[in-house]
């Protein structure tokens, strides 16, 4: 499943595509997503209208059209994008096409159809979608630092794992993010957050920015389906220290065997129980 790095990289491999490209028609020749699609409103909303803006907002992207409408999409599990010339050969699993008027189609793929594309219908005073508004802060931006984690973890019981992949308290940390982010930190997944001194909240937030920072760079980690737009593989994988290393050698410690798997709200959690506390 995409995740925050991936995203983002999708985001940034689209916009110099996509910008200021008019659209002329909208398709929808797969059927439904997560949610039906609404091809007569995305029509509406999307017919002679430029792509004025892509951004990323969790793990949703919005396309901003000159009108000041914004279309919200999903990846869900194995979404993904094409910008080619409109005359190529419809991909297995097109769910939604936007033909723009320079002759090329910008196409969004989704096997398993847990992507969405939806037109947003009311902004918030932010300028963001409404139905965004619970959404936590950006890790990757101000206000999310040790003392927010300090500050929304007093009192509260949670294994920090799953606080940190609560996206009302920050927003885009997946599992394999969160796993390495607490590894970095030296803190136990499964540690009370509320137990936890402010320095270790600072460490766990500025491992989150760095995990994430470096995912990034890397043009995403490449798990299951994910693809950037050009079809190339992300490369954050030869980055990862214990997501998806049980039984092998701590990289901290060296303990033979010491990284270990559990799970924590039906989801995997690796960690070195002796590097984490
Ligand atoms: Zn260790």
């Amino acid at each position: 499943m995409p995740e925050l790095p991936e995203v983002e990289t999708i985001v940034r491999s689209l916009r110099p595509h996509l910008r200021g490209a008019v659209i002329r028609d909208v398709a929808a020749p797969g059927g439904r997503l997560r949610h039906p699609v609404d091809v007569e409103a995305l029509r509406l909303a999307c017919r002679g209208q430029a792509i004025a803006e892509l951004r990323r907002r969790a793990k949703y992207i919005l396309v901003e059209l000159s009108s000041g409408t914004v279309l919200v999409l999903h990846l869900g599990m194995t979404g993904a994008f094409r910008v080619v010339p409109s005359a190529a050969p419809a991909a297995t699993h097109e769910r939604v096409v936007w033909i723009l008027e320079d002759g090329r189609s910008w196409r969004f793929m989704d096997p398993r159809r847990f992507g969405s594309v939806q037109v947003c219908t009311s902004l918030g005073a932010d300028g963001l979608p409404a139905a965004l508004a619970g959404l936590g802060p950006e890790p990757l931006e101000a206000g999310f630092d040790g003392e927010y984690l300090y500050r929304r973890t007093r009192g509260r019981d949670r294994p920090i794992k799953n606080h940190i992949m609560d996206q009302a308290e920050v927003v885009g940390v997946g599992n394999i993010y969160a796993s390495e982010a607490l590894f970095r930190a030296g803190i136990s997944p499964r540690r009370r957050c509320g137990t936890l001194s402010r320095k270790a909240l600072d460490r766990l937030a500025d491992a989150i920015r760095e995990v994430l920072t470096e995912a990034i760079a890397a043009g995403g980690t490449t798990i299951d389906d994910f693809r950037d737009v050009d079809g190339s593989e992300g490369h954050f994988t030869t980055n990862l220290q214990v997501y998806g290393r049980q039984g092998q050698d701590c990289l901290r410690c060296g303990r033979p065997g010491g990284i270990r798997r559990l799970v924590q709200a039906g989801r995997s959690t690796y960690c070195c129980p002796r590097c984490q506390r």
